[in-house]
């Protein structure tokens, strides 16, 4: 399973898939990624391996957009197929979410959903965080991210991408590993230094509960109470 997110002046798909291919060896049933052009959040996910993503995107050609999450899934709540690979869509496609890790009280907040009138396309965990960002945001990211970080109970590490805030994504962390750096020309977050190190040796490890807002040249770290924290970059000198 892993986690990859892109934003910057390059092409997304090609470093998603490039860094989900350095991933690959922890294991996983299906894959898929999720770009921003600008005007849709357009997205192509298949069981399987990454090659048919790799076909089915043309190496990530067919997919345009310089903002993008991507993720290879080892299936925990519902079975390895399409609809249950990541990424997960709220109801309108405006908010976008990968997830690695186990939302323990998902059957909990998934009534509340439904009884909100939301509808599932999946048997996944990871479908309820998509949905609950919808239910709590009112225009602002990172504060339906701590609002929904007080609803979740279990491990998650996320990319999240706002239509709305086109500039921007975002990731946070519990109990689930997830690290940014800094590359030329834009920001990246991945679940594992390897699917980095081709663009940065200097990563920032996110701890538990901690939230990263990107854009193409800005990296801010939060607290679960939206205030700014500072961090170091830790230069990784190993080879992989
Ligand atoms: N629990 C989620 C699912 O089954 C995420 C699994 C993972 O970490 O890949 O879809």
């Amino acid at each position: 399973c892993g986690i990859v997110g892109y934003i910057g002046n390059q092409q997304a798909a090609p470093i998603l898939l490039d860094g989900l291919g350095k991933l690959e060896y922890r294991g996983y049933d299906s894959a898929g990624i999720a770009v921003y052009d600008g005007n849709e959040i357009n997205m192509v996910k298949s069981q399987g391996r990454l090659k048919v993503l790799n076909e089915l995107t043309h190496d990530g050609e067919t997919l345009k957009g310089t903002l993008g999450i991507g993720h290879t899934r080892w299936a925990t709540h519902g079975i390895p197929s399409d609809a249950n690979a990541h990424p997960h869509f709220n109801k309108d496609k405006s908010i976008v979410v990968v997830h690695n890790g186990i939302i323990e009280n998902y059957l909990k907040l998934k009534k509340k959903l439904l009884a909100h009138g939301y509808e599932f396309m999946s048997e996944t965990d990871t479908e309820v965080i998509a949905h609950l960002l919808d239910y709590y945001y009112k225009g602002n990211p990172l504060q339906a991210i701590t609002k929904i970080m007080h609803r979740m109970e279990g491990s998650y590490a996320l990319g999240i991408i706002f239509k709305d805030h086109p500039n921007e994504l975002y990731a946070v962390r519990k109990d689930s590993p997830l690290i940014v750096g800094k590359t030329d020309g834009g920001n990246i977050i991945a679940s594992d230094v390897p699917a980095v190190l081709r663009y940065t040796r200097d990563v920032y490890f996110i701890e538990n509960e901690e939230i990263v807002k990107m854009t193409e040249t800005s990296m801010e770290f939060y607290n679960v109470d939206e205030e700014i924290i500072e961090k170091d970059s830790t230069h990784i000198e190993w080879d992989v």
